[in-house]
């Protein structure tokens, strides 16, 4: 590996991969070197596939870390709306979000994602859902979708690691940025944690992408070099599991309902997210043992559930103002309680004032697809206002999908999203610090695989 670059990227997730693809795009001969904690994507393994329960891998989780980030056994689904995926919209205006959206697009499929989009179409059926949205004090979010699926957005980033590969993209895999190396105010590069020891290597711009696994880090640094940054917003909430049966219309029609409320009575903003059809419940490990709940869906393999998220934005002033620590610890909480392991609670046994047993879960219609969650009660450990959001905001869902707050309808929980420390930038994303770029969903611009690759596209664009 050479010691001077000059682009350093950290983190091989969409951001970072993108902006690699859009410099080769634009003709640029610079050398570029991606450093990734975690190994090449087809290195990359997830056991539970054959022990049936997260083995809590060390020293990293495959699902969320390597070639392709949190991306590579995502469920694939692109939102096609700049209304979708983050507040990049606000920083590089509305506008060129969508014009980046349809250009990114097509990159994708180039490498080879599906043409069909969900969510366009069935205008009078839309008509009736957002009607009864309205009728609930509901906002219908349109964003259509591109939907890879989980084992093909694998092939995709695979070509795409392969197209890097063969262009002159370096990549250090296994290996992990400890620091930047900063003097007089400049940003000169990278010192890295390899399997031979520590390494410095040098580059005229860095660029920082390391996803929600790096937002910890990232804030670390941003401390320590004085970068400048804001408190962001952190999302708690669950991840609610119905039968496909209830979900038809709105999977049909839409694929994705993305909801938006303010229930009373604190009228904070909650949101559906990541809807499956037919997916499955998963769990996500962080570095400091913190067990999550998240979902997905394969193209092929289908259950017979959908799951979702329902999120309340968290943000802090005064005199606190550390929305990861807040939602870690609120983690922490419900990971006690559940032996390390996610909870899960029916939400007839919530408005009961009960747990829920094991036993009762095989009462229902609905079978988890997580089954090593471990029954119990989320409203033991989540804050009442977040869950009085829950709550309320499920029973005003029920209007758009009756059924949906019936008794078995399952709570998974923690779900957290961890997009706080917003980076400050410039349109063209410079920090204040002199050669030191921001990218995705570590950079708190970006929540989602779309708006994470546009971000990474006006990158390279900038540094080709
Ligand atoms: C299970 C799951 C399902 C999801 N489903 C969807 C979906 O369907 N649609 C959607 O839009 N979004 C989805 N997401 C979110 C989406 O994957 C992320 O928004 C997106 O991947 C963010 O891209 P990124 O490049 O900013 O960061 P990431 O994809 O997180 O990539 C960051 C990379 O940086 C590496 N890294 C971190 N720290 C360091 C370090 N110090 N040194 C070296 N490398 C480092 C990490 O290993 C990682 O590979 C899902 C996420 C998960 C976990």
């Amino acid at each position: 590996m050479k010691s001077n670059y000059d682009v350093i990227i950290i983190g091989a997730g969409p951001a970072g991969i993108f902006t690699a693809i859009e410099m080769l795009k634009c003709g640029s001969q610079k050398k570029i070197l991606i450093i990734e904690k975690g190994s090449a994507i087809e290195n990359r393994r997830c056991p539970k596939h054959i022990t049936g329960k997260c083995m809590n891998c060390k020293p990293y989780c495959h699902i969320t870390t390597g070639f392709s980030g949190a991306g590579a056994f995502s469920d694939g689904k692109l939102s096609l709306s700049p209304e979708v995926g983050g507040d990049l919209p606000d920083l590089i205006g509305e506008n060129l979000a969508a014009e980046t959206i349809a250009y990114t697009d097509k990159i994708y499929l180039e490498f080879g994602a599906d043409t069909k989009i969900e969510g366009i179409g069935n205008d009078d059926a839309v008509k009736r859902i957002r009607k009864r949205a309205i009728q609930a004090g509901l906002k219908l979010v349109d964003c259509p979708i591109r939907h890879l699926g989980t084992e093909k957005a694998q092939e995709i980033y695979y070509a795409i690691e392969q197209h890097l590969l063969k262009n002159g993209v370096d990549m250090m895999f296994g290996t992990e940025c400890e620091d930047i190396i900063l003097e007089d105010g400049k940003c000169l590069g990278v010192r890295l944690n390899t399997k031979e020891g520590k390494v410095e290597i040098k580059a005229p711009h860095t660029v920082v992408a390391t996803g929600r696994r790096g937002a910890d880090w990232l804030e670390k640094i941003c401390y320590e070099h004085k970068i400048a940054h804001q408190p962001g917003t952190v999302d708690i909430g669950v991840r609610v599991e119905v039968r496909n049966e209830i979900m038809e219309t709105v999977n049909n029609v839409l694929y994705e309902s993305k909801l938006i409320g303010y229930p009373a009575p604190f009228k904070n903003k909650v949101r559906t997210f990541c809807q499956n059809p037919g997916g499955f419940v998963s769990q996500e490990n962080y570095d400091n043992d913190l067990a999550v709940v998240n979902g997905h869906s394969y193209k092929e393999l289908k259950s017979q559930n959908t799951n979702l998220a329902i999120l309340c934005s968290h943000n802090f002033s005064e005199p606190f103002n550390q929305p990861i620590a807040y939602a870690q610890k609120v983690g922490e909480l419900t990971n006690m309680l559940g032996d390390g392991k996610i909870l899960v609670q029916r939400f007839g046994d919530i408005l009961d004032g009960k747990r829920t047993w094991e036993k009762e879960l095989s009462r229902s219609n609905i079978k988890p697809t997580l089954p090593d969650a471990v029954a119990g009660d989320i409203t033991a450990a989540m804050p009442y206002r977040a869950m009085i959001n829950i709550i309320n905001f499920i029973q005003a869902v029920d209007h758009v999908v009756p059924g949906f707050a019936s008794t078995e309808t399952l709570l998974y929980s923690p779900e957290l999203k961890f997009y706080s420390n917003k980076v400050k930038l410039d349109n063209d994303f410079n920090t204040n610090v002199e050669g030191l770029h921001c990218l995705g969903d570590s950079s708190g611009w970006t929540r989602g695989l779309m708006m994470a690759s546009v971000m990474g596209v006006l990158m390279g664009r900038k540094l080709k």
